[in-house]
């Protein structure tokens, strides 16, 4: 078993991150497996260099330890370029111009949560630009526009799966399953390329822990629905689809999820209170 832990350096990490992190390395440990780190920096608006000393820090402080050197997505952008290519030639990419605006209006949709369809990834793209195809296969994908995932022809006809050993958020649990006109429909044709960043969090994610071999992905729940996402996008790059495991959020008092910019909750303010890692551990209920 290989598992792994996969923060960005956009913030401080709380609870709910100290908890994905440990349940990742114990499970790999209970398995005679390894866990693995991976700096999930593309946002270079966002990541800081300050925030990811900090990961590093609290997590050694909390007794994590990863084996291999830790992988960073800034690094690697050159094999997302590289995948992007791949996926241009054969058209199951096209450019998209279109702003977020664009997208709306084109749903006639006043703002963004009025009544627009939306999915793991965001609203459901309404198509516009779908026929700018790659007019030049050949030619590498453009750099000057997002590319955006042709979802019917990624799914063909095909029935996808993946095996689930946690929960999702409504308790979906086991063998899932879901078709490709479900994908179509409940996904769309999701961004794959900012132009901005010449990636995204789905396409690094994927393709990150098949480098790594990560056999078993631990991760909070708020990614279940995303999982449909990498599981289609490792079919169509062949690569393996690990088992997934998402897990609960932890929450505040109000039952609301932990977000970044809570600095409440960050490691970091309940050591300088004088925790204990162990403490950690029976905060977050381990
Ligand atoms: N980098 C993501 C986050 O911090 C985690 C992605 C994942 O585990 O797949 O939310
Ligand atoms: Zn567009």
């Amino acid at each position: 078993m290989i598992t792994r832990f996969a923060p960005s350096p956009t913030g401080p990490l709380h609870l709910g991150h100290a908890f994905a992190a440990f349940l990742a390395q114990d499970m790999a440990t209970a398995a005679g497996g390894e866990f693995l780190l991976r700096i999930e920096d593309i946002d270079r608006s966002r990541a800081r260099p300050e925030w990811e000393a900090q990961i590093f820090n609290d997590l050694r402080w909390l007794g994590l330890s990863w084996s291999q050197t830790v992988m960073r997505q800034s690094d690697r952008l050159a094999h997302y370029g590289a995948a992007l290519d791949g996926l241009w030639a054969n058209k199951s990419v096209f450019a998209c111009t279109c702003s977020r605006r664009d997208v709306l209006d084109a749903l006639a949709a006043p703002q963004e949560g009025a009544g627009v369809p939306t999915g793991p990834d965001g609203v459901i793209y309404p198509g516009t630009c779908r026929s700018n195809g790659a007019t030049s296969p050949n030619d590498p994908a453009p750099k000057d526009a997002a590319l955006r995932l042709l979802m019917s022809s990624a799914v063909g006809q095909n029935v996808f799966s993946f095996h689930e050993t946690g929960h999702g958020p409504n308790g979906e649990t086991g063998l899932i399953e879901f078709t490709a006109q479900d994908a179509i429909r409940n996904i769309g044709d999701i961004v794959l390329a900012r132009r901005d960043m010449g990636t995204s969090y789905h396409l690094s994610v994927v393709l990150d822990d098949a480098a790594q071999g990560i056999t078993h992905v631990v991760r909070g729940e708020d990614l279940f629905e995303a999982t449909k996402i990498h599981v289609v996008l490792q079919i169509l790059m062949d690569l393996p689809t690990p088992i997934y495991h998402h897990h609960g959020l932890i929450r505040d008092d109000a039952g609301k999820r932990l977000a970044k910019r809570d600095d409440a909750r960050a490691i970091a303010k309940y050591r300088a209170e004088g925790a204990s890692p162990d403490d950690i551990r029976r905060m977050v209920g381990l």
